[in-house]
């Protein structure tokens, strides 16, 4: 994507029953840092093919450190589809899939957004790229399903339609709340294949002392983003929660390099100065802390956004934005580490753990969760998860229909509605708790 998404940038198109918006404040450092690193992560992709070096395109919780390590470029096609949905260029893309291409409607819509992409790189569609075709076609693809199957139906997909390898590691589903060391061996020893393959197939070398340094630098990078991110503790909170999905390209994206590093320092330290001055980038009163369950609805993050605002709810928790936050040590390390990183790899009682953890420490007062078409297993979990955590945590909660990248597949009135809804129980929670 071009730019990282804004919610503060979104936000700025009120429609017109909203009071005057505010003059747009200055985007921070850390978002100017961030944009150059975009920038330069597919800048460096088109320079090394018309080197002739080969480009990869990753499923983004695929071990990245590996290919940092061989000093690979890798462009990562969900984020891509994310900022196409964010900036309203999602419908060509998703008519030509369902249409001349032949794809269901009941696809991901990143999976959509991308076979069409992908087919207009390849000469088989004329879908104009609003880029200007930033996503340099890839010669390998490197995968992982510990996010959702439906990655590996995609990935076959690309991989036929542009006769290209795959390399893949299978994490599996965890029927535990822990990763057993059966697992860790099962997938220790897909990635030392894949690290020879890998290699067989660019041409690279793989260097240990290179790929300490990789690990270092990543699990600095971890450490800083669930730092920003439970920072959001502090009441109110220091900033608007949607921010930080602004910043999620660093830990996609780039996770085992020193710019993400520059980056996560830079809006750690913004936000430290925020918690010591008392203020906060919300830009109205925090009435309302809540946590949001699903992935970012992309197509209408400012409509979400000013929706909550309206009511002075202030997203402080995500599930979805700490799942980047990777923490490991070595191989054996990485593999435990990458099987327990997503949701969707995870049975209910470890999501309903992590998510019960989040309530207590950001104190919120609700969920909302996002029932996202194009995610199928994370609605299915999401349905027992809701009902279990609300009676447990003893919070209101909210659900919606929408799609992270489908705009089809939203209604505003509903999210109105369903918001009103949950301030209404949020409120007589409050007053209870306030008379005792
Ligand atoms: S279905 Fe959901 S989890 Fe799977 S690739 Fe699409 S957005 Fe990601």
């Amino acid at each position: 994507m071009s730019e990282p998404i804004t919610a503060q940038t979104n936000a700025a198109s009120a429609d017109q029953a909203a009071p005057a918006p505010k003059p747009k404040r200055p985007k921070p450092k850390s978002m100017l840092l961030l944009n150059e690193q975009t920038q330069a992560l597919f800048e460096n992709a088109r320079l090394a093919k018309e080197r002739g070096e080969k480009v990869g395109w990753s499923a983004s919780i695929f071990p990245q450190e590996i290919a940092e390590t061989l000093g690979l470029n890798i462009l990562y096609p969900e984020n891509h589809s994310a900022g196409i949905a964010a900036r309203h260029q999602a419908d060509p893309f998703l008519q030509d899939c369902e249409g001349p291409l032949g794809y269901s409607n009941d696809l991901c819509a990143y999976a959509k957004v991308n076979l069409s992409y992908a087919s207009a790189l390849n000469n088989e569609s004329t879908v104009e790229f609003p880029d200007g075709g930033k996503m340099v076609k890839p010669d390998f693809l490197l995968l992982t399903n510990n996010i959702c199957n439906q990655l590996t139906k995609w990935y076959e997909n690309l991989s036929r339609q542009m006769n290209i390898p795959i390399f893949f590691i299978d994490t599996c589903y965890n029927p535990s709340d822990y990763v057993t060391e059966t697992r860790v061996r099962y997938v220790r020893a897909q990635i030392d294949q894949l690290i020879k393959d890998l290699c067989a197939f660019t041409g690279k070398k793989w260097d240990d002392k290179r790929f300490q340094k990789v690990m270092k630098i990543s699990q600095r990078n971890s450490f800083l983003w669930e730092r920003a991110n439970s920072l959001m503790d502090h009441k109110p909170a220091p900033i608007g929660g949607f921010e930080l999905f602004n910043y999620m390209s660093a830990m996609v994206c780039n996770r085992g390099k020193t710019s993400s590093t520059a980056v996560l320092e830079q809006l750690n330290a913004e936000i430290e100065e925020h918690i010591k001055n008392g203020t906060s980038t919300f830009p109205v009163d925090e009435q309302y802390r809540i946590s949001w369950d699903g992935i970012a609805c992309w197509p209408y993050l400012s409509h979400n956004l000013r929706t909550l605002k309206k009511y002075g709810i202030n997203m402080v928790a995500s599930s979805y934005g700490k799942a980047w936050a990777i923490e490991y040590d070595d191989l054996d390390g990485m593999a435990r580490a990458y099987c327990f990183a997503s949701t969707n790899g995870d049975n209910a009682s470890t999501m309903i753990g992590r998510r019960m953890e989040a309530l207590k420490k950001f104190d919120c007062e609700g969920t909302i969760y996002h029932v996202n078409r194009s995610c199928k297993v994370m609605d299915c979990q999401m349905m027992e998860v809701q009902r279990q955590i609300s009676e447990q945590a003893g919070i209101p909660f909210a659900s919606f229909d929408g799609d992270q990248a489908d705009y089809r597949n939203y209604s505003e009135a509903q999210f109105e509605t369903r918001i009103q809804g949950l301030v209404e129980v949020m409120a007589q929670n409050k007053e209870a708790k306030e008379n005792g």
